[in-house]
């Protein structure tokens, strides 16, 4: 983290990115930051804006319209009228409780002793998590390796810290004929993968359960990466926010439990998505006291702490969870299946107006492929250097009344023209949006044709 100069720095940002360059200027006048112009965070709210309208079924937007577990409300709710002192504020690397429960949590699922004090970090959001890592590991020059197609921030989090992104794609395999892909034909090449790493490499970030994609990376692609981490030296953050749902029988490995790799892994974690509670912006990061140490120093110097309820409330959830761990009962199984019941529903929905969505292995999301419906309407309204997907999702919006994100935003600008006939639709929704989403879909069958 360096100190700014900008004068207008501040008041740009929190404008929340509107699409003009911003431009950041260090101590000795260097050039510090240029966002890409529009940054794929500035595309992102644009489509979440137009998604809002009245009337529009919102599919774009990853978080769940129904309301937490009954156990995480009444944990909520202890912490606001419980204790006064939670009103107060509480240890800067998180409230002692949620710390240690992390720890027990996930250095039983890591195979780790886990250190409450040295191997745990409470954030503000799993966003939180990932921005304290990249101020505190990465330097002016640095290389970061992000996989495509990437959750949106990686990219300009990346660049807030001085460092630069180097892009590598999952490739898919070519489609069969009458059958759905899966997320889990889009593979790394090897090779390629090998040649991203340079001795200016200081991190790689992995998503498993990915977004937008969904896919959960297998044992051999870990430790296909955890082989080039450990060769090149490079520290690997893991972002796990969707570690509970995966579907289909597919396993979540996380790359921290493999040999070698917790000395060098930052595993980041989210309340919001494992309790279905995105707005508590409560987050986490586990790893090693070699790393976590510089995290806490930036994360004590900017934030200094989560709210207390807020991380009292997760902490009380987390303890229910532990007892139910595993039976149906737990919230992570419920919460599991409900949303692969949901997830088959959007698949089967979307195929009836000829879109292909690819099955998802994990998360929230799928992508689903336009082809065929480019191939029979190729001129949407919209500027022609404007991505297909995003003509595609604006004429989509307003003619059919459905949201959704194309998936080319997710990509770096030279690979986007190569990706932008995906989009991007969050299954994660209450039984009344689905039903919603069928009437559209229905309509807009009905309106295709035989
Ligand atoms: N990582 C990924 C992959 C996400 O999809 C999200 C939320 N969309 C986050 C991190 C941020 O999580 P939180 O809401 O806890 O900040």
């Amino acid at each position: 983290m360096r100190s700014c100069q900008c004068p207008w720095l501040w008041e740009a940002c929190s404008r929340m990115w509107q699409p003009s360059v911003c431009t950041w200027w260090g101590p000795s006048g260097e050039r510090r930051l240029e966002l890409p112009s529009p940054s794929a965070f500035t595309r992102l709210v644009e489509f979440i804006k137009l998604s809002s309208e009245d009337d529009i079924v919102n599919l774009g937007q990853g978080f769940p319209d129904f309301p937490p577990p009954a156990f995480a409300v009444e944990a909520f709710q202890h912490a606001v009228s419980g204790d006064f002192m939670l009103n107060q504020y509480t240890t800067a690397f998180g409230y002692p409780p949620l710390t240690r429960i992390l720890a027990s949590f996930f250095g039983k699922l890591l195979g780790q002793e886990i250190n409450p004090r040295k191997n745990v970090l409470v954030t503000m959001g799993a966003y939180g998590a990932l921005f304290t890592a990249f101020q505190a590991l990465v330097d002016e020059g640095d290389e970061v390796i992000i996989i495509e197609p990437f959750f949106d921030c990686y990219e300009p989090m990346t660049l807030m810290a001085g460092g630069r992104p180097v892009f590598v794609s999952l490739k898919p395999s070519p489609t069969r004929d009458g059958e759905l892909d899966s997320c889990s034909d889009w593979q790394l090449d090897p090779v390629e993968l090998a040649s991203k790493f340079t001795s200016r490499t200081k991190a790689l970030i992995l998503n498993t359960p990915s977004n937008p994609l969904g896919k959960v990376f297998s044992r051999a692609e870990l430790e296909l990466v955890a082989s080039l981490c450990q060769q090149h030296d490079v520290v690997c953050i893991a972002d796990e926010v969707y570690q509970w749902l995966v579907y289909d029988g597919y396993q979540h490995v996380s790359i921290a439990s493999l040999p070698g790799m917790w000395d060098r892994t930052l595993t980041i974690g989210s309340a919001g998505k494992t309790f279905s509670a995105t707005g508590w912006k409560v987050g986490w990061v586990l790893g090693p006291g070699r790393l976590l140490k510089h995290l806490h120093t930036v994360h004590q110097n900017s934030i200094f702490h989560c709210p207390t309820q807020t991380q009292a409330a997760v902490a009380e959830s987390f303890e229910r969870e532990q007892l139910h761990f595993g039976q149906p009962s737990s919230y992570f199984v419920q919460f599991q299946q409900a949303s692969q019941r949901s997830r088959d529903h959007v698949m089967r929905s979307l195929q009836s107006v000829g879109l292909r969505p690819i099955i998802p292995q994990g998360s929230y999301f799928l992508i689903t492929d336009i082809s065929e419906l480019k191939s029979k309407m190729p001129d949407l309204p919209g500027a022609t250097d404007e991505p297909y997907d995003s003509r595609f999702v604006k004429w989509m919006i307003k003619n059919k009344g459905l949201g959704a994100i194309p998936v080319s935003i997710f990509y770096s600008a030279p690979h986007r023209k190569h990706f932008d006939h995906y989009i991007r639709i969050c299954f994660v929704k209450d039984e009344s949006t689905l039903q919603a989403m069928d009437k559209k879909l229905q309509k807009w069958k009905d309106e295709l044709g035989p």
